[in-house]
C-alpha cells in the first residue's frame, strides 16, 4: 500500500479530546487489514537486523502494533502501563505534561540489563511520553535502540526532544504536518 493510500486509512477528528486538538485515529486504519498489515511490516523492517531482545509498548495503542512486532522479531513484548495497573514490583517515571503529570510503570524484573529494546506508540506528538518510557526502560537496565512510531506530528518537534533528552533514534512511518 502506498504512504498516502495508509493515511487516508487513518481517521481525523477534529477538537478531540478538547478543542484545538486534531486527533488522528488510529483505529480505522488497523481495522483496515491491509493498512495494519504495512504498518506491521514496516516497522519489522526497520528492526529485523537490530538484534531486538523486547519490544516494550505504551499503554494502550502501543500495545496494538508493539504485541505484533515482537513476534515477527522473535522478541519478547513488554507492558509499560499506567499506574496501578501492573501487578508485581513496578519502577515508575513521571513527566510534565501542559497541566499537571503523569506517571507510567514497568515491572522491574521486566527487562534483564544489557537487553536491546524498542520502545513502540501510535502517535508522537511533543515526545514527553516516549521519553518518559525512554527513561524507564534505562531505569530498569534496557538499552534503548529506537522509539518507533506509527504517526508522527513533525511540527512538535517530539523526534528532536527525545534524540537531544534520552539519546535515542526515532524512526516513524506516516508524518503529518500537523500539530
Ligand atoms: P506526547 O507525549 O505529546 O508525544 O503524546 C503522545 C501520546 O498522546 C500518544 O500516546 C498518543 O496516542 C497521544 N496523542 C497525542 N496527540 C495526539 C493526537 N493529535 N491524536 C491522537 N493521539 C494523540
Amino acid at each position: 500500500m502506498l504512504i498516502e493510500e495508509i493515511k487516508d486509512t487513518i481517521r481525523q477528528i477534529p477538537d478531540f479530546p478538547k478543542k484545538g486538538i486534531q486527533f488522528l485515529d488510529i483505529t480505522t486504519g488497523v481495522r483496515n487489514a491491509k493498512a495494519f498489515k504495512s504498518m506491521i511490516d514496516y516497522l519489522y523492517e526497520q528492526f529485523k537486523d537490530k538484534q531486538i531482545d523486547y519490544v516494550a509498548g505504551i499503554e494502550s495503542r502501543g500495545f496494538i502494533f508493539g504485541a505484533p512486532l515482537a513476534d515477527r522479531l522473535n522478541a519478547g513484548f513488554v507492558l509499560i502501563r499506567k499506574p496501578n495497573k501492573l501487578p508485581a514490583d513496578t519502577i515508575s517515571e513521571t513527566y510534565d505534561l501542559e497541566y499537571g503529570t503523569d506517571t507510567i510503570q514497568i515491572h522491574s524484573d521486566a527487562i534483564e540489563t544489557g537487553s536491546n529494546v524498542v520502545v513502540i506508540d501510535d502517535l508522537l506528538a511533543t515526545g514527553g511520553t516516549a521519553c518518559a518510557a525512554c527513561n524507564l526502560i534505562k531505569k530498569a537496565g534496557g538499552n534503548v535502540k529506537a522509539a518507533a512510531f506509527i504517526i508522527e506530528l513533525t511540527p512538535l518537534k517530539g523526534a528532536e526532544k527525545i534524540t537531544s533528552n534520552s539519546g535515542v533514534d526515532v524512526v516513524s512511518m506516516l508524518k503529518y504536518d500537523i500539530g
